[in-house]
């Protein structure tokens, strides 16, 4: 239950002063539903209302405001012409000019021989003060409000700074003085400010540095807000340890028979990675582990291997994915590794007639089936396993904690294995994984081949077709990578339709097209002719990003590689590197290109090392620099940026460490400050299940 302290801020922002449902549903987009999430959504600039001289000793183009009396209303002649407004504030006239406005309006907020407090831009023209569009006009007893450091936010269509600034000050109104989670020797050099008066200050900066995330005020913030993320993680980790998991030793004969008929010698790095799968497998406790590997290191095999041990005791293994075309490719990967080992695998994917799921549920009840794979069907439907002892989920970063928790907490006992194919840099891998071991496969199978990445000019794509032609003449395939499929961002994004009719027309009907507002039906059929070669050249959306295997494809091309992230540019190139020959990527980009983005090209271009790359875009990571990007959808951080506030959670983990050696359940007072903590950041699962219970 959530503290009853807390109610004011998890109340709907519609119940707020100043908002009706018709601006709610865009605030909602904008930030979120509840008072707490207008209060988290941060202020990125300020503009300067205090300026108040008298109007006599104005400076043109002054942002102004002050008390002004109505002198003269002038409705336009026609509707070309604007309305006026005469004012004057004692020392100066001044005309308030409105463009499209109904004189109704007008009339309500100038009223003739009326006092109002106005603010807004001051022009002179025609040797007189000018004011088109005041930004606000309110009473003249409002002057004190309207005259100050105005925060400006991050807005969306349709929502002005104005109703943003209102709801934020009325919201501000709501929060409680809440019970204080930091301990001051907890709190080290990070300065004294509780959470209310933190709240209040960033969102009235005082001056630009009050923005920066280095403030006192956004640093506690964020200390908050990690501090409530490694709690969550941490009592999750604790919770799971104290459950009692399997014992499996395996007896090792299929696991023996697998290693012989393997086409290849597994690497060191996978063979370490089975032996500390194999130690928790063979400890009481439940295995929660991470394994960590670029793309094509052989993370399959390994989970393949791994459940060998499980299935030899006679327990099942389930292996989720989190598409149904890499369900399917981890169904032929494992049905062609096991074919001589005697066991059965099977596939249960959301496309299976009724009669084919319910021939598949009858077999996994029996126990027929040794593996099931699948997307996460697996779990939710009424699926029932005879006797589930492993669970492996190939994340690809579709899956986030709060699902691999619900799956780690159903209060089965089986041991549960992530595969990630993204190298995560390890502070980031604190905050999403905190509550896991890890396994990082750090290398690839000999003999894989390097790929060439070239950093070109957008002007080139008639050379790069003209290559191309050749390529796909010699049998080869390509991936044609676009940056969004977005109405709005046609003008100066290659729209990937478009692009696709453009090249059909030098290919013709060899050009497939996949993107994100495809159904995944109609997706996975596009991808399948690619993989049989139907197919030559896909042009895609970043949903070819999770990892589609096609071997035959060498060549990639990245239209405005300039506004992908680097892990996403890692990911889509990874692409390409599981192929026959050398692969080649190609990075257009277009002007204007920020100095940034041309250091991540550059990166590209110098290395293929994951890990590095993941620590270098974590680094270069600015707010709002990477344009289309999930690749910092697993940090659902608001006010934490983890770019500048490392040095936060490493502070926050060891906080946790102390806190919970002390007191496991928090019941002292800190603890119990720590669980509204908790609430407040709606780490509901971690106390939900991990703490009630
Ligand atoms: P990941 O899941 O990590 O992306 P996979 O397990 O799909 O990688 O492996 C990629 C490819 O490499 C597969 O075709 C697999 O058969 C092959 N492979 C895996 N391990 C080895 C190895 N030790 N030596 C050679 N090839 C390997
Ligand atoms: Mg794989």
């Amino acid at each position: 239950m959530r503290p009853n302290i807390l109610y004011p801020l998890f109340a709907s922002i519609e119940s707020l002063k100043g908002i009706g449902t018709k601006y709610s549903k865009l605030i909602n987009r904008l930030c979120g539903e509840k008072i707490i999430d207008i209060l988290f959504h941060l202020p990125i600039n300020i503009v300067d209302r205090t300026y108040n001289v008298p109007l006599i000793n104005a400076k043109d183009g002054r942002i102004w405001t002050g008390v002004v009396t109505i002198t003269e209303h002038v409705p336009p002649q026609t509707k070309k012409h604007p309305y006026r407004v005469y004012c004057t504030d004692g020392t100066a006239e001044l005309v308030l000019v409105f463009f499209k406005v109904y004189a109704d309006s007008i009339e309500k907020n100038y009223p003739l021989g009326g006092k109002r407090a106005i603010s807004g831009k001051l022009e002179y023209f025609n040797g007189m003060w000018q004011m088109s569009h005041p930004d606000y006009s309110v009473s003249a007893e409002m002057l004190p409000q309207i005259m100050r450091l105005e925060p400006v936010y991050p807005l969306t269509a349709g929502v002005t700074n104005k109703m943003v600034c209102r709801l934020v000050e009325n919201g501000l109104k709501n929060v409680p003085s809440l019970p204080e989670w930091l301990s001051s020797d907890s709190l080290g050099d990070l300065e004294y400010i509780d959470f209310k008066s933190a709240l209040n200050r960033v969102h009235h900066p005082k001056n630009p540095a009050d923005l920066l995330p280095s403030s006192t005020a956004r640093r506690r913030l964020a200390y908050d807000e990690i501090l409530s993320n490694q709690l969550a993680l941490a009592l999750i980790r604790q919770k799971v340890r104290e459950k009692n998991g399997r014992t499996f030793i395996g007896t090792g004969k299929l696991y023996k028979k697998a290693i012989e008929s393997l086409p290849f010698k597994l690497t060191s790095a996978q063979e370490e990675a089975l032996a500390e799968i194999a130690k928790d497998q063979n400890s009481p406790h439940k295995m929660l582990r991470l394994l960590q590997g670029d793309v094509g290191s052989g993370k399959t095999v390994v989970a393949f291997l791994s459940m060998l041990k499980v299935i030899e005791e006679g327990a099942q293994a389930a292996l989720m994915a989190p598409t149904e075309i890499l369900a399917k490719q981890h169904y032929e990967t494992i049905s062609s590794l096991s074919k001589n080992l005697g066991i059965t695998v099977g596939l249960l994917t959301g496309k299976l007639k009724a009669k084919e799921k319910r021939e598949i549920y009858e077999k996994l009840q029996s126990g027929e089936i040794n593996i099931l794979i699948g997307t996460h069907a697996l779990f939710t439907e009424g699926v029932t396993f005879k006797d589930l002892g492993y669970a492996v989920i190939d994340e690809q970063h579709r899956f986030g904690v709060n699902q691999r928790l619900s799956l780690s907490s159903k209060g089965t006992m089986s041991d549960v294995l992530v595969m990630t194919a993204t190298p995560i840099p390890r502070s980031l891998l604190l905050t999403a994984y905190g509550d896991m071991d890890y396994t990082k496969i750090g290398e690839l199978p000999a003999g894989r081949k390097p790929c060439v990445t070239a950093v070109m000019n957008v002007k080139k794509m008639p050379e790069i077709i003209a290559a191309l032609q050749r390529k796909l003449a010699e049998g080869g395939r390509a991936y044609w990578v676009c940056p969004l499929v977005e109405e709005s961002e046609k003008s100066d994004l290659a729209a990937a339709t478009e692009r696709s009719e453009m090249l059909k027309q030098y290919f013709g009907d060899v050009v497939g097209l996949v993107h994100g507002k495809m159904k995944e039906a109609e997706k996975d059929a596009v991808m399948e002719q690619f993989k049989k070669g139907e197919k030559k050249l896909l042009v895609a959306t970043t949903v070819i990003e999770v990892g589609v295997n096609v071997p035959e494809a060498t060549v990639m091309i990245i239209e405005h590689a300039e506004r992908f992230g680097l892990s996403q540019l890692h990911q889509l190139r990874g692409r390409i590197k599981r192929g026959y020959e050398v692969g080649t990527c190609v990075l257009l980009y277009s002007y204007p290109i920020s100095s940034i983005a041309r250091e991540r090209l550059n990166i590209m271009k110098q290395t293929e090392d994951g890990f590095y790359i993941a620590e270098k875009d974590l680094e270069l990571r600015g707010g709002g620099e990477i344009l289309g990007t999930r690749q910092s959808g697993f940090t659902q951080f608001k006010l934490a940026d983890m770019s500048v506030h490392q040095d936060l959670l490493i502070k926050a983990r060891d906080d946790v460490h102390n806190i919970l050696k002390q007191d496991q359940s928090l019941t002292t007072p800190r603890g119990q400050a720590l669980k509204v903590l908790l609430y407040l950041f709606e780490q509901n699962e971690a106390v939900k299940t991990y703490l009630a219970g």
